[in-house]
């Protein structure tokens, strides 16, 4: 009865926690695509303020005294609540050995960062960046320091930041994993740049105009399941999924006149995101557990999306008649084949988001070998455009002809996220793994096909959404397939399909 008291205090007490958290994550929505840039200085004041005080709330002394209380008695617990002890346990861990002002001074030059980094890129001009990133990165090697208890036997500080993005996951083990993926996207490339296919893309660069993509985009949200009723699609430069909750789940895309794939498929990427958080089951949604349950699980729902349905032959088999109707004079004559080709054609290029599926696992390897360097001190801030240039030359062969094109294309560090980008190979990893799984089950190409989506959407559902935060990655992919993480069925999923695609020999 007692411990019956203790354990609802406790989830009343993280629902105060939450409600911070859903407050910040509304103001950082607004940060990053509608509010005016002459209010940096008091928005990031005001964030600050709300950062301090849910760091209070993360690491004061009474959730001290709960997590104590607690503690003797985990295994009495149901299953979500052990999981909500474990991460706020963890989260107090990490940020007990952090002072509270300098926490409040991260968060304000985190949010002055972003600023000055998205004017950066648009002047193409890496010096205006460099002293914040070093800032960054310095507040990060402090914080490491001060955290240097977690990291695992024999391990690095950076093991610590990779963890803290996808529990489990080290340098040893990251790279295993991208040894093994670039053992076979390395000779894969060079296979299809001595390959005769031609692929036709000229029709993928035909003037769309916005408005005309736009409906296309909330079409193709509406179409694989975007509850609209409970989200919201806006713009912005680096396309994201944020928002508080499963009622309220916003999402940007981006438009190109020009490109109109490329706002094809950032719609069905933050659609895979959003559709995560909207399944989680009603009962852990306002609870700490009603999110994602790790960075590298939900970039398999947003790969998923993307580029196992998107980026198939029987998804253009689905889309062409629909796509010919809003433009019949410019589409006439596109076959879905042809679509489906030119979606999938496979060529290095310079900007991660925009990479194709084959190619992409590299811009990720690149990124993680160099926060390896900066973490291991390894490289210098100054020296990060010529590096970051070296490896696109060495692993893609081209080189960045402006930095806004090169190292200051992505919003990451600039908001303080080093440890992230390995996850987005994850994405893809675990998104073939779900592939395997569900083909077992049913035809998916066959529903695909027939825009039976909501079928694909309940398995995922029931395997992943639903669960929330309750199990970590491991777990949950061993409650479901018996197996963790394992690379090989990604390896055999690009292997057999550009093979295919470009008419090689196996
Ligand atoms: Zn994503």
């Amino acid at each position: 009865m007692e411990l019956n008291k203790k354990v609802e205090d406790f989830k009343a007490y993280l629902d105060r926690i939450n409600t911070f958290n859903s407050a910040m994550s509304i103001l950082s929505f607004d940060s990053s695509t509608i509010a005016p840039a002459g209010g940096i200085a008091l928005r990031a004041k005001r964030m600050g303020f709300l950062q301090l005080e849910i760091f209070k709330m993360t690491t004061g002394e009474e959730i001290k005294g709960y997590l104590e209380a607690l503690a003797p008695h985990l295994d009495e617990l149901d299953k979500p609540t052990q999981a909500m002890y474990k991460k706020a346990k963890k989260k107090y861990d990490e940020l007990t050995k952090i002072p509270p002002e300098k926490v409040q001074e991260y968060a304000t030059l985190t949010e002055e960062a972003e600023s000055v980094w998205a004017q950066a890129r648009k002047d193409n001009d890496f010096a205006a960046f460099a002293p914040y990133l070093s800032r960054l990165i310095a507040f990060n090697k402090e914080f490491l320091i001060l955290r240097a208890d977690e990291m695992p036997e024999g391990g690095k500080p950076y093991d610590i930041l990779l963890d803290d993005f996808e529990a489990g996951m080290t340098i040893e083990k990251y790279d295993d994993f991208f040894e093994k993926l670039k053992a076979v996207v390395v000779p894969l490339i060079k296979q299809i740049a001595a390959s005769k296919k031609e692929i036709q893309t000229d029709f993928a660069k035909y003037h769309v105009d916005i408005p005309a993509q736009r409906k296309i985009s909330d079409r193709l949200a509406e179409q694989i399941g975007f509850d609209i009723s409970r989200g919201y699609i806006g713009e912005a430069a680096h396309p994201f999924c944020g928002g508080p909750d499963k009622t309220d789940v916003r999402i940007t895309t981006r438009y190109d006149e020009n490109d109109f794939l490329s706002s094809v498929y950032s719609i069905l990427h933050e659609c895979g995101h959003a559709i995560y958080e909207q399944n989680i089951a009603d009962e852990i949604a306002d609870t700490t557990l009603g999110t994602g349950t790790s960075m590298g699980i939900h970039e398999s729902q947003s790969r998923f999306y993307e580029n196992v349905i998107g980026r198939s032959l029987a998804y253009w088999q689905y889309l062409t008649p629909s796509l010919k109707e809003i433009l019949p004079q410019e589409f006439a004559n596109i076959t879905p084949l042809m679509f489906f080709e030119a979606a999938n054609k496979s060529q290095p290029s310079l900007i991660r988001v925009e990479a194709d599926e084959l190619t992409y696992g590299l811009h990720i390897v690149i990124r993680y070998e160099i926060e390896k360097m900066i973490f291991a001190g390894e490289v210098e801030v100054n020296d990060l455009p010529a590096l970051w240039n070296k490896k696109y030359a060495e692993y893609l062969g081209i080189t960045p002809p402006t930095d806004a094109d090169g190292v200051l294309q992505d919003i990451h560090w600039s908001i303080g996220m080093f440890g992230y980008f390995p996850t987005y190979a994850l994405g893809s990893a675990y998104a073939a793994q779900l592939l395997y799984y569900m083909n077992k089950e049913m035809d998916v190409d066959a529903l695909i096909a027939k825009g039976e989506f909501a079928t694909i959407t309940k398995w995922l559902e029931e395997k992943i959404h639903k669960h929330g935060s309750v199990y970590t990655p491991n777990e949950l992919m061993e409650l479901n397939f018996g197996e963790q993480l394992n690379g090989e069925y990604y390896a055999k999923y690009l292997k057999d399909k550009f093979t295919a695609l470009y008419e090689l020999l196996c």
